[in-house]
C-alpha cells in the first residue's frame, strides 16, 4: 500500500519503532506526541534478541552495537545470603542461539537514537506538544483531534499512546487500569561506586519476600541500572518521575544482604524515582475501522519478564510488514491481529505469572525457574521470535 497516509499517536518506543519500520517499507508516517519535548526517563532497558531483530529491521543494528552492553552471565541472588541461586549464561551466545544479540541499554540513549534515525530521513516525522483527544472515522479516512485545536486526517491511525491510551478509549469500552499493589523504585549508580557489590554477575535479580532488585550494567559498564519492585499496600503515584528517598528504599529491604544494601545506598538520591505498577486486561481485538493499537495501549504488561518494550517493537515491525503485504486497511489489520494478538496477550499473561512467581517463591527452597511462556518461538522461548520474518 504505497500511498497510504499514516498517523501514529505517541512517540514512545512503540510509536517510534513503528514509524521507523514504516519508513523502511516506504511509508512516511507522522508521529504526534503530547509532550512538548522528548525526554525519555533515566533508566535501563533490556533489549532481548526478539527486540534486537525488530531494531535491526529499523536500521538500528549498528547503533545497538555501539551503545548496548551484552553481558556474559545472569544471576538470581538470594536476598539474605547475597549468594547466587543460579547463574545462567545470558547474552554472549544469544546471537548463535536466537539470531540476534541481547543488549542492556540506557532508555534515553535508545530513544535518542531512534529519534535521530527517524528525523535523518524525515525531519517532520515527529510533531510535539499535540495531545490526542478524539477521532472521527468515515469508511476510508480518520480525522484525529488534539487538545490544542489542531486536526489531521489519514488513511490509517495507530494508537501507540501507552497504558492510559486515549485512542483505546475511543475504540473500546474497557475498565480503567488497576493498581497492582506493587511499586517500582528506579535509580542509576556509577559503576565505580558499586563495583564491590556486583560480584555475582553483570546482570542479576535479587529475590526476597515480596520484593526483587534487578541490577545491571549499562553505558559501556560505566553505570548500573537498579530497579526494585516491592509489594505494598500503600498506593503510590503512577508517573515515572515521582522522586523517592534512599530511606524509603532501604526500609523496603530490611534484612537484605550487605551487597544489596550497599548497592541501594550507592544510588545518588537525585536519580531515585518511584512509580506504581498498573495492570489492564488483554484485549481480544485491537482494531476498529481504520484505527489500531500497539504496545502498552494494546497490551500493557508488568515488568517481570522485561518484555513490554520488546512487544511494542515487535508490534511495530509486524504492522509495517502487514502494510507492505496487504492491499487494503482491513487486510492490514486482519494480518496484523492474526500475527500478534495471541502472541502478545500470551506474554502479558506470562509476565503476570512471572510476577506472582517472583513474589511468592521462597529463595530458601529455590528449585529452578518456571518454564518460559509457551507463547514464544519454536523453542517456546520469547527470544526466538523474529518479527522481521514471522509470517504475516
Ligand atoms: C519497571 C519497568 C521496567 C521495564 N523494563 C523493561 C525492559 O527491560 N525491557 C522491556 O522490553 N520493557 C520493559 N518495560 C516495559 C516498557 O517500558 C513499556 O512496555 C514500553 O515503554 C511501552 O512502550 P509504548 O511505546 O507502548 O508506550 P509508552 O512508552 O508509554 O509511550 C507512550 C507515548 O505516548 C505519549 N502519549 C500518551 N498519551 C498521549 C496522547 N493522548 N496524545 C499524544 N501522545 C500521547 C506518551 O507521552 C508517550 O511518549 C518496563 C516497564 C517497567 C514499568
Amino acid at each position: 500500500m504505497e500511498d497510504l497516509s499514516v498517523i501514529i499517536i505517541g512517540a514512545g518506543i512503540g510509536g517510534l519503532t513503528t514509524a521507523l519500520a514504516l519508513q523502511r517499507v516506504g511509508i512516511a508516517a507522522t508521529v504526534y506526541e503530547a509532550a512538548p519535548e522528548l525526554n525519555e526517563v533515566g533508566a535501563g532497558l533490556t533489549i532481548s534478541s526478539n527486540a534486537t531483530h525488530a531494531l535491526e529491521f529499523c536500521g538500528l543494528g549498528p547503533f545497538l552495537e555501539e551503545h548496548g552492553f551484552t553481558p556474559d552471565q545472569g544471576g538470581l541472588i538470594h536476598y539474605r545470603t547475597g549468594k547466587a541461586l543460579v547463574q545462567p549464561q545470558i547474552g554472549r551466545d544469544y546471537k548463535a542461539k536466537f539470531g540476534a544479540e541481547y543488549y542492556l541499554i540506557h532508555r534515553a540513549d535508545l530513544h535518542n537514537g531512534m529519534v535521530g534515525h527517524l528525523q535523518s530521513q524525515n525531519s517532520d516525522a515527529i510533531v510535539l506538544g499535540h495531545t490526542f483527544v478524539g477521532l472521527e472515522q468515515t469508511d476510508d479516512a480518520v480525522t484525529v483531534r488534539f487538545s490544542n485545536g489542531a486536526m489531521d486526517t489519514a488513511d490509517l491511525v495507530i494508537g501507540a499512546d501507552g497504558l492510559r491510551s486515549a485512542v483505546r478509549d475511543c475504540l473500546f469500552d474497557t475498565p480503567e487500569p488497576k493498581f497492582t499493589g506493587q511499586v517500582a523504585f528506579r535509580g542509576l549508580a556509577s559503576a565505580a561506586d558499586v563495583e564491590p557489590f556486583m560480584s555475582v554477575a553483570p546482570a542479576a535479580v535479587a529475590m526476597g519476600p515480596g520484593h526483587t532488585i534487578t541490577r545491571y550494567y549499562i553505558r559501556n559498564r560505566t553505570m548500573v541500572n537498579v530497579v526494585c519492585l516491592a509489594k505494598t499496600d500503600v498506593w503510590q503515584e503512577e508517573g515515572w518521575s515521582t522522586p523517592a528517598t534512599t530511606d524509603e528504599v532501604l526500609k523496603e529491604h530490611e534484612g537484605w544482604h550487605a551487597d544489596l544494601i550497599g548497592l541501594l545506598k550507592a544510588i545518588p538520591e537525585d536519580t531515585l524515582y518511584k512509580w506504581a505498577l498498573f495492570d489492564r486486561d488483554a484485549l481480544p481485538v485491537w482494531s476498529q475501522g481504520q484505527v489500531t493499537l500497539l504496545g502498552d495501549a494494546a497490551h500493557p504488561m508488568l515488568p517481570f519478564q522485561g518484555m513490554g518494550a520488546a512487544m511494542a517493537m515487535e508490534d511495530g515491525v509486524v504492522l509495517a510488514r502487514c502494510v507492505e503485504a496487504a492491499a487494503s486497511v482491513p487486510e492490514v489489520f486482519e494480518r496484523y491481529e492474526k500475527a500478534r494478538v495471541e502472541h502478545a496477550n500470551g506474554v502479558l499473561l506470562g509476565s503476570r505469572a512471572m510476577g506472582v512467581w517472583y513474589q511468592t517463591t521462597d529463595p530458601d527452597n529455590f528449585t529452578g525457574f518456571p518454564q518460559p511462556s509457551s507463547a514464544g518461538g519454536p523453542e517456546g522461548n520469547l527470544m526466538a521470535y523474529n518479527p522481521a520474518t514471522v509470517t504475516v
